[in-house]
């Protein structure tokens, strides 16, 4: 008897040699292989008969290997072959097959699957393209002669037969796993041990664990086969379900962890309010009331916060920040200001010292290239307590500062995701844990909010400060470029100013046709911008290059700005405000929508002009007519996810996305919602889910998810 832990050595048909195959996709144990799902089921139930085919549709039989041959056409080799059904034959056709011309032999029982048309040749014969095939049977071949007919059979025909990846560079074919995984479900105890509490058992209507993984890999005769291609079975949801649950339990046991420990209860008062009212220099929106009451609710509690703050470029995170560092500073805490680069730093700490030196506060900035003995100074100041608000970068706070009593820190993220290294910092202090405040301006769906954030509350700025007028935004062709040029020369003279944005600093050979910033830096500068000033930004110049420019841009002193993506983070020049991006079809949704951020900040009408040279892909039209559609990030956000998938959307893997197995977070968010909501239930010591029943949940936890998950602190 097979138990999930059991190795695959045991299951029969599984030596060390293929032992070692399975290895490399991650299978040892007998539950690993039962993950390994089909990706489709094959309708050979009722094989159809050749003669009942239609021009069109997509058809599965089975049928015998009369005739085949390798014909050399001009343009490609063709492998044909004719199968047939008693009287009624059949053509199947691959192209640039040359592979196949060992594969078959007459007499064989094939399985085919693919798209019936109609021969080129007009003489009312159908034929298959390029089906998928599969030798059922080979009566010449000994090994198949030996083992049982009617095992074959059982399996291959007469049912819907799962189809699986291929593994071992074809040596564990689809037929392979179909055995041995059938086998194996034979062999497998009967009753597998449920970890999720009845009562939400119950609730989702979830089969039991051990049918779940028969019914995915062999559906019951009489399901459809629609239903099961397109649909979650009972079968599947039964194993969707349990992956996210198990994940949100994790994550909600980490979040009650972080509730317990001992934080800091900050207090307002009359006076600490009318000192937060003291710096504001404008009325701040309803969102940023909103978000900042939702803010401070937290500080107020005795336990840590653990805030995300979620808003576009522009919505003004940096006033919402401002203002919690008052509190905490007004209770006689110190705050930390974290940055993801120097440059955003430096412009936190610029902003940040006009709006609280006038108020009294001590705001000091952190820098990796400011002069060692002003370094020393400054961390002195920052461990007697007596700078207040400390301005940095991430790594430079989290390495290598002591505070005295530190009270908030404040991540800025902008858009990049460093999930796990956030909560560094916290070791720094022995008293309470600080309050956390996370800032994004990459608006995240709300999926994977859930999934990767699940141990923060979150807050949304989904408002603009007042004032400014929509970006307009268009897309053309680059072969009216002339006219664009012409556009910005006339928003120049009358007295704003343009970035233009390309996806290359230089022309290499991969580039081929790319226009890049440098080269069209002197183009532009010496023929269409003649008349005006024109400077170059990107990503190979050294930092201080960078600054000098972006400097003279902001005091307007160069009227086009020409640039890689580098501007993408941080730079704020209300009056530029019309923003050209060549080969706007080479760019990520998220981008697009960060390089249009920089404009639409003053009073100024702005534009965006996405100009396409070349090719432009199905989703590249996508991306161009979301752009010009919408403004708003979460609908952009979500499209984003969608053309790219949630490991893409962040960049990196390392974003702690959890490694699923049958979860997709695009098609179960439902799921995920769901599962959500019954781990904090079956958390809230209910009177239907015994103590008991929660420790096995926990438990189970532990043992099985928790390092896929990388939830490994979970405590
Ligand atoms: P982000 O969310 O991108 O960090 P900022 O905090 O930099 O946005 O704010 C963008 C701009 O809007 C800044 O120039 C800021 O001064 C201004 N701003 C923010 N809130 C308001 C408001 N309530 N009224 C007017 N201007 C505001
Ligand atoms: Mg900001």
């Amino acid at each position: 008897m097979l138990d999930l832990s059991t190795n695959v050595q045991y299951v029969k048909g599984i030596g060390p040699r293929i032992a070692e195959i399975l290895l490399e996709k991650g299978i040892t144990a007998v539950e690993d292989l039962l993950y390994y799902l089909p990706f489709r089921y094959e309708d050979r139930l009722n094989p159809r008969g050749i003669n009942e085919l239609r021009a069109g549709e997509m058809a599965s039989i089975v049928a015998e290997v009369r005739t085949f041959g390798l014909f050399k056409t001009r343009r490609m080799p063709l492998f044909e072959m004719t199968v047939g059904q008693g009287r009624d034959t059949l053509k199947c056709v691959w192209f640039n097959a040359t592979y196949l011309k060992d594969k078959f032999r007459a007499g064989m029982t094939v399985a085919l699957y693919g798209k019936v048309e109609m021969s080129d040749f007009g003489r009312l014969r159908l034929q298959i393209l390029q089906p998928q095939f599969e030798i059922l049977h080979d009566p010449g071949d000994a090994e198949s002669q030996s083992s049982d007919e009617s095992k074959w059979k059982t399996l291959e025909v007469g049912r819907i037969v799962p189809i699986y990846e291929a593994a071992g560079k074809g040596k564990l074919t689809a037929r392979w796993f179909r055995r041995v995984i059938y086998g194996m479900l034979e062999q497998l105890q009967p009753d597998i041990p449920d970890a999720i509490p009845p009562i939400v058992r119950g609730r989702m209507s979830l089969i039991d664990r051990r049918r779940a993984f028969q019914q995915a890999h062999w559906p019951e005769v009489g399901e459809s086969l629609a239903k099961l291609q397109e649909a979650r079975t009972p079968a599947l949801l039964r194993l969707i379900f349990e992956e996210l649950f198990f994940l949100e339990l994790g994550l909600e046991l980490k979040r009650r962890k972080m509730r317990a420990q001992t934080g800091i209860g900050f207090e307002t008062n009359d006076e600490i309010r009318a000192a937060v009212r003291k710096i504001l220099p404008f009325r701040p929106t309803k969102a940023q009331f909103r978000v900042l009451k939702e803010i401070v609710d937290d500080m107020k509690q005795p336990s840590p916060m653990r805030r995300l703050l979620q808003g576009d470029v522009g919505s003004g995170k940096t006033i919402v920040a401002l203002e919690a560092a008052v509190i905490a500073i007004e209770n006689g805490y110190q705050v930390a200001l974290m940055a993801p680069t120097e440059i955003l730093a430096t412009q936190h700490f610029l902003s940040a010292r006009t709006i609280l030196e006038d108020a009294g506060y001590r705001v000091v900035l952190l820098t990796g290239s400011q002069e060692a003995g002003r370094k020393k100074q400054t961390r002195h100041h920052i461990a007697q307590g007596h700078a207040q608000l400390v301005i940095g970068t991430h790594a430079l706070i989290q390495e290598s500062v002591e505070f005295d009593k530190l009270g908030l820190v404040i991540v800025d993220e902008q858009h990049r995701f460093g999930v796990m290294q956030r909560f560094k910092l916290m070791k720094k202090t022995e008293v309470a844990e600080p309050d956390v405040l996370v800032m994004t301006a990459t608006p995240i769906p709300r999926t994977l909010a859930l999934t990767l954030y699940g141990d923060l509350d979150t807050s949304v700025l989904d408002e603009l400060p007042p004032g400014r007028t929509p970006i307009t935004t268009r897309r053309v062709g680059d072969d009216r470029s002339d006219e664009v040029w012409e556009f910005v020369k006339k928003q120049v003279a009358a007295g704003h100013q343009a970035y233009v944005v390309y996806p290359v600093i230089e022309e290499g050979a991969m580039e081929g046709e790319l226009k890049a910033a440098i080269k069209m830096h002197e183009r532009l500068r010496s023929k269409e911008f003649s008349s005006l000033r024109v400077g170059l930004l990107h990503g190979r110049m050294s930092a201080d290059e960078k600054d000098a420019t972006m400097a003279a841009f902001k005091r307007g002193e160069i009227h086009v700005l020409v640039s890689t993506t580098v501007i993408e983070v941080g730079v704020d020049v209300a009056n530029a405000n019309v923003m050209v991006i060549e080969h706007a079809e080479r760019f990520g949704l998220s981008q697009l929508h960060q390089l249009r951020g920089r404009i639409g900040r003053g009073a100024a009408k702005s534009y965006c002009i996405l100009m396409t040279g070349g090719k432009v892909s199905e989703e590249a039209h996508e991306r161009l007519d979301a752009m010009v559609r919408t403004q708003n990030g979460f609908e952009i956000a979500e499209l984003d996810l969608q053309q790219r998938g949630p490991g893409e959307f962040f960049g990196t893997r390392q974003a702690g996305m959890p490694n699923f197995r049958v979860a997709n977070l695009l098609r179960d968010r439902d799921l995920l919602e769901a599962a959500r909501k019954e781990a904090g239930y079956v958390l809230t010591n209910p009177s239907d889910v015994s103590k008991a029943e929660v420790d096995r949940a926990v438990t189970h936890l532990r043992s099985h998810w928790n390092r896929r998950y990388g939830l490994v602190e979970v405590g």
